[in-house]
């Protein structure tokens, strides 16, 4: 497996992209602003869409996405989500006000798009890599997703607070190699970290305690403004784990 970084940021601008990761060639985890890397030959050989939840820095790029490529290919593009970002995403996003209804354009019978509703510790295998649904905290119904090649893992959280049940996953995965986690802001906004269901270096620290694999561990949806900060509380509060900063264009193999 190949997972190429194409977002990672928790606000935009210049090399800043929000959360998306391309799972070797036909494979995006979310869709946030990051899709906006990839050449129009890229997006057209995306078949699969996997959603974290449906929040806009992680959904956005799906209606541009089927709009750019749908008439080029043959095939909907599926995009997995549990029952509640799909109809989300329904109600909200594909609802011939804000987007068009592409669930049944440009014929019912032939859509642009469709959904596959997908729960928790749901594993999606395609041609032979597992894609495994994991839990998350957030204010809205989120998942994490954990891809296993079967030689190596890479879990990451998605959006989430604190969050025991993950851990408890985690703790059982053989082969994990690399972590992604996000922390979303700094100690110093603690309670907005609380109240919004998102880590701060702190709430990191006591997650990664519950850790009991070795494994590489990347942050990432750091705030643009707080990102340099943050990494600093990060590294001062993980010294035994050498945390790393997510980094836009980054490639991981396993
Ligand atoms: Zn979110
Ligand atoms: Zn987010």
């Amino acid at each position: 497996m190949k997972l190429r970084i194409l977002g990672c940021s928790g606000g935009i601008g210049a090399n800043l992209r929000t959360t998306a990761m391309l799972l070797d060639d036909d494979v995006l985890i979310d869709a946030g602003t990051g899709v906006g890397e990839l050449t129009l030959d890229e997006m057209v050989g995306i078949d699969h869409v996997f959603v974290t939840h449906s929040h806009l820095d992680h959904i956005c790029s799906i209606p541009f996405l089927v709009d750019t490529v749908g008439y080029l290919r043959s095939t909907p593009l599926t995009v997995y989500a549990t029952r509640e970002t799909a109809n989300a995403l329904r109600t909200h996003v594909f609802n011939d006000y804000i987007w068009p209804d592409f669930t049944r354009l440009p014929r019912p019978e032939a859509p642009y798009l469709q959904f596959r509703e997908i729960g928790r510790d749901q594993t999606v295998t395609l041609a032979g890599r597992r894609i495994t649904v994991l839990p998350a905290d957030h204010l809205v119904p989120a998942v994490g997703y954990w891809l296993d090649s079967g030689a190596a893992s890479l879990v990451f959280s998605g959006d989430t607070g604190p969050n025991d049940a993950l851990w408890e996953i985690v703790n059982n995965i053989g082969n994990l190699r690399y972590l992604i986690i996000e922390t979303a802001f700094c100690n110093r906004d603690y309670a907005i970290a609380i109240c919004s269901r998102h880590l701060c270096p702190s709430l990191l620290a006591a997650e990664i305690g519950k850790l009991r694999l070795p494994a590489e561990i990347f942050i990432t949806h750091l705030k643009p403004g707080d990102r340099m900060l943050t990494m600093s509380e990060v590294v001062a509060a993980l010294p035994a784990y050498q945390p790393k900063m997510l980094e836009h264009g980054q490639v991981f193999e396993f």
